[in-house]
């Protein structure tokens, strides 16, 4: 396993809207390719439409659309250079830890699947097998976008090996970030007349985004979550270029983190209404534009059967995280996914990443007993 780890970690995988960072995920793909076709899948690469070097990976045992699906991604995010103790990309054993790039999010989790399904006997299983490892789950999750578009429900359920410390999780929140840009004319500071400005009224949006959240956070609140309650975090604002200028545009980025069973649309519309409100009789334009197309909240039912079963072989009831996964792309598509992981989330997206090398074995091991009790 620990090989077959160093092997993934020493191709850089990156995924980043920055193309500076951006590198393809094709080499990872086919050595997950060999490993899974020596096993006896059939393995497809599939490239993601308009986006080179970029592929999904679907590896299949076994017949029908009610099995399992073991899923993962295959990137990482770009990484601090200089910070590391060791290479990133040299997979580094000290401190009964191993360190690397990606190693707990969440490279590991495809040398453990391969490591559980070795000697799996195709005869043996009554439903399928599939094993699926995405792009670009860190940047745009084009990846399980292009999943969700080809429409196949590729298993019953699906197990996602992202970082939860071995706990189950079957909820996440919901991410929208949103642009809102107050549109003014520029003119001679002395005189007001001689222009509109974007900023004085980019101050009736903020107290109206302020008033919005306080209002969310009244209606809405779910105490699975560790944050019970929707967040809109006011994170960037440009605008104007000199004091003696009236301002002609303004821009504010928001990022919302919403509870499941809010709507995406209903957000959005309800959004720009309240911009529009603020702004009602200044004669300002405004606009609203998404900065990217979302993630859904992950709402896995609570009486779901794979829910169930995977809180019974834990022994721990499934649970929220605040991180966002491709879980609800693959609900989307009529499956039911359940978050669970050897990782440490605290660890992942930082210098000296590691995962704790006692934690393989005994992931190992639940990754046998559910595929046993969904397969066999
Ligand atoms: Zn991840």
């Amino acid at each position: 396993m620990i090989e077959m780890l160093r092997a993934l970690v020493a191709i850089p995988s990156m995924s980043s809207g920055d193309a500076r960072h951006d590198r393809g995920n094709q080499k990872v793909v086919e050595v997950l390719g060999e490993w899974l076709s020596d096993l006896g899948f059939s393995v497809a690469q599939l490239p993601l439409h308009g986006r080179p070097g970029k592929y999904n990976l679907i590896a299949r045992l076994g017949a029908g659309s009610d099995g399992l699906v073991l899923a993962g991604h295959t990137d990482t995010v770009p990484y601090d250079e200089g910070a590391w103790r060791s290479d990133p990309f040299t997979l580094t054993e000290r401190d009964g830890r191993l360190y690397g790039l990606g190693v707990a999010d969440m490279k590991c989790f495809f040398p453990l699947v391969t490591e559980a399904i070795r000697g799996l006997d195709p005869a043996r299983l009554r439903r399928s097998l599939v094993i699926v490892a995405t792009a670009d789950e860190e940047s745009t999750m084009a990846g399980a976008r292009a999943l969700l578009d080809a429409g196949e429900r590729l298993g019953r359920f699906v197990l996602i090996g992202e970082p939860t410390s071995m706990q189950p999780v079957r909820l996440h929140k919901g991410v929208l970030m949103e642009a809102v840009r107050v549109l003014g004319r520029s003119g001679h500071a002395s005189d007001p007349r001689l222009g509109n400005s974007a900023i004085d009224g980019m101050h009736r949006v903020l107290g109206a985004l302020i008033a919005w959240r306080a209002e969310l956070e009244r209606d809405y609140r779910d105490p699975a979550f560790e944050v019970a309650v929707p967040t809109l975090n006011l994170g960037r604002i440009e605008g104007g270029d000199s004091p003696n200028r009236i301002c002609a545009e303004c821009e504010v980025q928001i990022d919302l983190r919403f509870l499941p069973g809010m709507p995406v649309d209903m957000l959005r519309t309800t959004l720009i209404q309240r911009v529009e409100e603020a702004l009602a009789g200044t004669g300002l334009g405004v606009e609203r534009r998404a900065l990217f197309d979302g993630v859904p909240p992950l709402c896995t039912d609570r009486s779901s059967p794979f829910v169930r079963l995977i809180e019974d072989i834990c022994g721990a009831p499934a649970g929220a995280v605040a991180f966002a996964t491709e879980g609800p792309f693959f609900n989307a598509l009529g499956m039911e996914s359940v978050v669970l992981g050897p990782g440490d989330i605290a660890t992942a997206h930082q210098p000296d990443e590691h995962l704790p090398t006692e934690r393989l074995r005994p992931m190992v091991a639940l990754l046998r007993r559910i595929v046993a009790a969904v397969c066999h």
